[in-house]
């Protein structure tokens, strides 16, 4: 610190030895001093001095000074005028002192400070700080791009603002409680951006304590959190429609049990009316009640996937055939369906099922675009890709495909639907009409077969879906009901397991009249019990796959290299069965899917008999 003493009437300033040190300079005039100042502030401090000379109050200035060395220091001036008492002269007198450390130190603080606010600025998650009640003193702009209001705006608690009404109180209460826990704060609330839709945040903060401990500030980031929270939701979904799956397949087993007695009954108790009986009527009616309510778990069954695939080399103008029937009732009257069949068509190798549920989920789809109806129409045909078109398809290969088109004169499809058309879950129908499932299991039908699709449609101008199916080569299985008649009766021995009471009668009894000789058990435990007494060969297992004790494939390991000569076929109203599933689709097993009819359980036992192998 220098300390100076300027005589206003001589001109003389007396100065302190520190002057040296701090100015370069020693006693001397005013102007070796005034003439240091940098020129930038010498205007000002000019000013100040020419004021105070007036006594017009204290000098208090800072200002630069470049001293003779070309160096450039920080000072601050402070003085005042004053009488000498003897002399009468004017004097300004005062103290200089050194700043420059000072503001060095405030500078590079400032430097900083810009710093952090410009990489705050930048960043592209919400940075805010708060006092302990939520009051905002610092929020940096990502906020005013995520939200729909100025950082100003946001200062204080403008901030709350934006928050869903209903998230409020709880962010609210959410700081009180974290400040009393002096902990980490954590919210999720909706907010509304700038386009004044509502999305989801998740803020985070940590508290801040000064020195002494006490607490300070908050200090946190907001992250928008809206697309985790759809890929959450969409995940819950899935997860629920898997649970759902699982009970549906349970419920379709005990179900498909008990259908397997109404039907089975039912037509054993039609058989045994003349042709002519009036009671028929009634009784073919719960035949066919029964009949609806198997195609219904079926679906179930078809939804949850646990359908037993069991691919066959098909011909698909018969599958197409089969259900034409059906589609029509499913597009209603006012749309008109056109076939056109390729005479010569390929075969190829699918699930019958499978296929026939491709075409109703298309069918659907194009009555659903036609509310006030329309046309459709399915058409086959043979196509072969070769190298160069399959390269532009990212999905195909080349080879000889059968395609299934179907076209219809509905409302069609906007870029953004078709871009979406295969994602599960993905409906543009109000709740209730569409499960947005439709086209996803279409779509991994086909890709699981080797298929592949194209889609063309336009808004307004209808839809065309072409489904490609490789081509195979041999004989097309016979369809479903082409067998007709009863075989003719047996006599070999078989072995029954079932554990449902009432349908391991009923199945006693058909089997019976067919003329075999039948030994029952309710379980595998019990089957091999029976056996320890029986010498005789068993030519056919009949058995249920699940059941308590010991189940139908786990019978059949046992039981298999004990009698070599015999046959298995089981039966199951439930397909979750490893071992069943695997060796069907290897074509391994014999298998009759609950429900059946008495004619399609003594035919399946009859084929499973005779086939030679
Ligand atoms: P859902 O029928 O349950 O909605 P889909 O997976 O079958 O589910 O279809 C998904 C969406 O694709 C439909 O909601 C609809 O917007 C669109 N879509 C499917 N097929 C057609 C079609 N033939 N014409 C117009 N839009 C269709
Ligand atoms: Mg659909």
């Amino acid at each position: 610190m220098v300390a100076w003493d300027w005589n206003l009437a001589t001109g003389t300033v007396h100065r302190s030895e520190q002057a040296a040190e701090i100015l370069g300079l020693e006693s001397g005039t005013a102007d070796d001093f005034l003439g240091l100042i940098h020129s930038e502030d010498r205007d000002r401090v000019d000013a100040a001095f020419a004021a105070a000379k007036r006594g017009e109050g204290d000098l208090r200035e800072e200002f630069r000074v470049v001293l003779a060395t070309g160096q450039t220091r920080w000072v601050s001036a402070v003085a005042r005028l004053r009488i000498d008492p003897e002399t009468h002269h004017p004097h300004l007198a005062g103290v200089c002192r050194d700043l420059t450390d000072r503001k060095q130190a405030e500078l590079q603080i400032q430097a900083s400070e810009q710093r952090f606010r410009q990489m705050a600025n930048t960043a592209p998650v919400v940075i805010w700080v708060t006092d302990v009640s939520g009051y905002c003193t610092f929020i940096n702009e990502h906020w005013a791009r995520l939200v729909g209001q100025s950082v100003e705006q946001a200062l204080g608690f403008g901030w709350l603002e934006r928050i869903h009404p209903e998230d409020r109180e709880l962010a609210k209460s959410q700081f009180v409680a974290a400040t009393e826990r002096k902990s980490d704060l954590q919210l999720e609330y909706r907010f509304l951006d700038h386009a004044n839709n509502y999305r989801w945040a998740i803020a985070a903060g940590r508290p801040r304590f000064n020195r002494d401990g006490t607490f300070d500030a908050y200090i946190g980031c907001v992250v928008d959190i809206t697309e985790h929270r759809l890929l959450e939701e969409r995940l819950r979904q899935s997860q629920k429609m898997e649970a759902f799956g699982q009970l549906a397949g349970g419920v379709a087993h005990d179900f498909n049990n008990l259908l397997t007695i109404i039907t089975g009954n039912s037509e054993s108790l039609a058989e045994q009316f003349p042709s002519d009986d009036a009671r028929l009527e009634f009784v073919r009616e719960i035949c066919a009640a029964g009949q609806r309510a198997a195609s219904l778990t079926q679906q179930l069954l078809a939804f949850s996937r646990q359908t037993i695939l069991a691919s066959k080399v098909l011909d698909l103008n018969t599958v197409v055939s089969d259900i034409e029937r059906m589609l029509r009732r499913l597009i209603g009257e006012d749309i008109r369906l056109r076939l056109r069949q390729e005479p010569n068509l390929r075969l190829i190798k699918l699930d019958p099922g499978q296929c026939e549920q491709i075409l109703m989920n298309l069918i659907v789809n194009a009555r659903d675009a036609m509310p006030r109806g329309g046309e459709v129409e399915i058409e086959t045909s043979n196509v072969s890709l070769d190298e160069r078109r399959a390269a532009s398809h990212p999905e195909a290969i080349a080879g000889d495909y059968v395609r299934l088109t179907v076209r219809d004169t509905g409302c069609g499809m906007t870029p953004e639907v078709r871009a979406r058309l295969f994602e599960p879950y993905f409906t543009t129908k109000a709740v209730g009409k569409g499960t947005g499932l439709g086209m996803a299991v279409v779509h991994g039908i086909v890709k699981q077969n080797g298929g592949y699709i194209d889609v063309s449609s336009e808004p307004g101008a209808g839809a065309v879906i072409q489904l490609h199916f490789p081509a195979v080569e041999g004989t097309a299985a016979a369809p479903k009901n082409e067998a007709s008649g009863k075989p003719a009766p047996g006599s070999e021995s078989l072995l029954l397991v079932e554990d449902e009471d009432a349908v391991r009668r009923l199945l006693l009894r058909i089997l019976e009249q067919q003329g075999y000789q039948v030994l029952v058990a309710s379980n595998g435990r019990e089957a091999l019990a029976l056996l320890a007494e029986h010498r005789e060969p068993i030519e056919l297992l009949v058995t249920d796959v699940v059941m308590p004790e010991l189940g139908g494939p786990e019978l059949a390991h046992v039981l298999c290299p004990r009698y070599p000569e015999m046959k298995v076929l089981f039966l199951s109203g439930h397909t979750d069965d490893a071992m069943v599933r695997h060796g069907l689709v290897q074509d391994e097993v014999a298998f009759l899917q609950k429900p059946f009819s008495p004619l399609a359980l003594v035919r399946k036992v009859r084929e499973v008999l005779d086939a030679t192998d």
